[in-house]
This record gives C-alpha cells, structure tokens and sequence, in this order.
C-alpha cells in the first residue's frame, strides 16, 4: 500500500515513522530542500505544561493591550482578509472557560503521551538531539504572575502531572553558577526539550535507511480527483500516484486544501529564535521568561531564546522590533545578558500553524475517502509531532483512533 505524504516538517516525519513501521510504501514530498521550516528553528520543548490552548480567558483582554506595543509578544495584523476576520471571530468563541475545559483533557492526554512516544522513538532511531528531561521552569518576574502560574500548576496536577512550586533560591539551585532574577518559578518536571535542527536531520537520515522516499524541492500543486478519490498528486516536477495521501502542510494547508474544496481556517503564527553561541554558563534547565513569553532552551549549540507570535498570514520576513523585544527582556531576568550578547546573533523565523480553538486538525474529511489531514498544532508541534503521527497511522490503517478525536474533526468550520 502505497502512501504520500506532502511535508516533511515534524507532523509529515512522524506520519512516515508509523506509517513505515506498519509496512506501508511512503514517499515524503517538500517544495523545500528538507533543511529549514518551521520545525527546525523552535525552542524544542515537549510540553505537557502547555495543556491549556492559547485561546482562552483573558487572552483577547492581554492580546489588545499587546497590539498597540511593536516589541509585544503577541500580535495580529489588521488586515481586511476576510479568513482572518473568521479566524479571530473563532478564536474569541474559543477563548471561554468552557472551551478550554472540552480541551484540556484531550490535549494533556495527548501530550502526556506524545512525551513517552518520542523517549521510543529516540531510543529506537539512536538519534543524538541533546534530548533532556529536566522539565520546564516558567520564571515569574511579579507574584501575581507566580500565583497565575500556581493555578495552571494545579490544573497540570490534577491530569497526573508533577509539578513544584520554586523560591528564587530554589530555582536558582537547578541552574548552579547562573544569575537569575526573580520572585519565583513553576518547575513543570514530566516536560523535555531537544535540538531540534539535530533530530528533524537525523530522523530524515534514519527514515531513509528504513527505506521512505523524499523528494525535495518539489511543490505539490494540486490533485487528480474521481468520485471523492484523490487518484494523483500534481506537482512541478510531474505526477505522484498513491493509495492515500496525508497532508501535513504546516501552515499553507488552508491555502492547499482550498483548492480541493476543503475549507479550513488556519493562520500562520509567525515566531522568532536566535541561539547565542558563547554563553559563559549555560543554564542546565529549559525556561520560559513568563510575562515575556520568551522559551530558553539550552541546546547543543549554544542557548536558544525563541518568542513572539504574530498572526500576520504567510509572512516570513523578520520584522526587527519584534525580535528586539524578546533581546530586551531577557537581561530583566538573567542579569549576565546585555544587549551586546546578542550583537552578533541570526534571527531565524517560523510559521507556527494555528488554529483558532489551538486544536489540530487531524482526520479525513466528507469529500475524500483517502485524504488524511494533519496540522494546526500551533506551538506544540513538536511535542505532539509523535502522537499526531501515530493518530495518522490508525487513520490510514481504519482503525478506531486510540483517543477521542472530535475536537480535532478537520471540517469543524465548515
Ligand atoms: C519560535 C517558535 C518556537 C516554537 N517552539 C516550539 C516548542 O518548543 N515546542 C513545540 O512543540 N512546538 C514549538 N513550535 C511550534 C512548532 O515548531 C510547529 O508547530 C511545528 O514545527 C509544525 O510542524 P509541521 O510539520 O506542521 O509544519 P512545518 O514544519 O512548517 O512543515 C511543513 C512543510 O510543508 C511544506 N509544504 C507546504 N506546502 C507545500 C506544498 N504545496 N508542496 C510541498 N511541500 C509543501 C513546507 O515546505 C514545510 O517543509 C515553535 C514554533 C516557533 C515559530
């Protein structure tokens, strides 16, 4: 049985994992070179502490605060695009307590379990990612931020979660010889972290030898159809037969799926990182600086600090106040950075490909009996990159998904 994937970031990699583990003849499909998108350049976290979606109350209160700042963390480009205004209609229906308690458990359940499946998958690739369980310190520079991070703590512990509540001096224990200034921390302990640009390389070079296909530099641009079938995949480079077909498009899935009469609403939700190389001591866990929403994440390379989203369509062009704003509050907790320390540091840019409700979309959808849909996972693609592509599998194969997948029904705006 023959299977085409069209994406090779982290959601199209997993999918080829399970798919080629159960025997299944796949051929993985990028317009790019395989070597940058949005799954190479992220803080690398798997974040069970992450199991409450960005749309939720107070969102829309802080997000408004936020537009009118250009070194914000958050921001959405007010634009006339009529996807957009049904995008941020959606996102404010979602952002209601009921909502995010429909979600909570299926997305704890789901990144509980993406976070054993990838320590499987590490073991049985033998990939060096730097991969480290030390969990998640969320540094808060204000006690009311600490008490609002206490709550999560305890929603996270109530779904089987282990959780601390830091002192200063506690957190500072966990990071021997680096400076940090602040009145506390939640130390989320089941999360992780990685490098990513060393596991997506790695995990192709393996997946290869397993005897999956990739062909770079080849943009899918559209489909032959028959009766609710998918019969080929169109691309530049000629015609891609298969018996089914997942498309794991990261954030131009909607512009993709359009074309085959798919509606879903989707927006990209740009990011930026930068590693900085010569760290005089590297902290040993990985962090976020709360109120900044900036993600630290030592990696084999140098320390990593990613931040911002900005819901501003397809754009990857680095605007340079937002990336300036993420330099700007990094000192505010960690005293031995200054704006020198990132004189010499590479912006790096990404689409993190967002639903309204932070769900992903994950199934077939009513026009296609051999279409299977995987993205929106905004900023936990990483962390459910494994369950995702496990969920794909059972797709694939018709069996019953091993979780209720309702909430992640493609065609929930349709
Ligand atoms: C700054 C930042 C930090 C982040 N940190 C984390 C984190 O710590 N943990 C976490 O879980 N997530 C994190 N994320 C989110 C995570 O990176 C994304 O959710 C994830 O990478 C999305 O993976 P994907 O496979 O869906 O999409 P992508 O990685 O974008 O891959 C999609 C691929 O599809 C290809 N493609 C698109 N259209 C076509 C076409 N028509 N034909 C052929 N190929 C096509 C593209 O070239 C691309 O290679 C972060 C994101 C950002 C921006």
């Amino acid at each position: 049985m023959k299977i085409a994937i069209v994406g090779s970031g982290m959601i199209g990699l997993c999918s080829a994992y399970y798919l080629n583990k159960q025997g299944y003849e796949v051929t993985v499909i990028d317009e790019g070179d395989g070597s940058n998108n949005c799954s190479f350049g992220n803080a690398g976290f798997f974040s069970p502490s992450h199991m409450v979606p960005l749309a939720s109350p107070g969102i829309v209160a802080q997000g408004l605060k936020w537009m009118t700042n250009p070194e914000s963390p958050f921001y959405i480009k007010p634009s006339l695009d009529v996807n957009l205004a049904k995008w941020s209609w959606q996102f404010f229906r979602a952002s209601t307590k009921k909502r995010v308690n429909q979600a909570v458990p299926i997305l704890n359940q789901m990144l509980m379990e993406s976070r054993t499946l990838i320590e499987e998958i590490l073991a049985n690739t033998k990939i060096d990612a730097g991969f480290d369980n030390k969990g998640l310190l969320m540094y808060c520079k204000s006690q009311h931020v600490l008490d609002e991070e206490a709550e999560i703590a305890e929603l996270a512990r109530q779904y089987g979660q282990a959780v601390d509540i830091l002192s200063s001096s506690q957190a500072e224990k966990l990071n021997p010889g680096f400076e940090i200034d602040t009145v506390g921390a939640v130390h989320f302990k089941n999360d992780a972290w990685f490098t990513p640009n060393s596991f997506m390389s790695g995990f192709q070079q393996y997946l290869k030898t397993q005897g999956v296909a990739f062909q770079f530099n080849t943009k899918v641009l559209d489909a032959e159809k028959n009766h609710g079938h998918i019969k080929t995949l169109l691309t530049e480079k000629g015609k891609i037969e298969a018996d089914q077909f997942v498309i794991a498009t990261g954030s131009w899935t909607a512009k993709f799926l359009k074309q085959l009469g798919i509606k879903i609403l989707l927006q990209g939700g740009k990011g930026y990182s930068f590693e900085v190389k010569d760290t005089p001591v590297l902290p040993k866990t990985a962090s976020i600086l709360t109120e900044a929403r900036v993600a630290v994440t030592p990696m084999q390379h140098g320390l990593r600090f990613a931040g911002t989203m900005e819901v501003n369509g397809l754009d990857l062009s680095i605007n340079p106040r937002r990336v300036l704003g993420i330099q700007k509050s990094i000192p505010d907790y960690f005293p031995q950075f200054n704006q020198d320390s990132f004189a010499d540091v590479k912006p790096w840019a990404g689409l993190r490909p967002c639903s309204p409700d932070g769900m992903p979309y994950i199934g077939k959808t009513k026009k296609f009996d051999n279409l299977i849909v995987a993205t929106g996972h905004a900023m936990l693609g990483i962390s459910l990159g494994p369950v995702t592509g496990q969920l794909v599998c059972e797709i694939a194969q018709e069996n019953t998904p091993h979780l209720d997948d309702t909430l992640l029904a493609v065609e929930r705006y349709s």
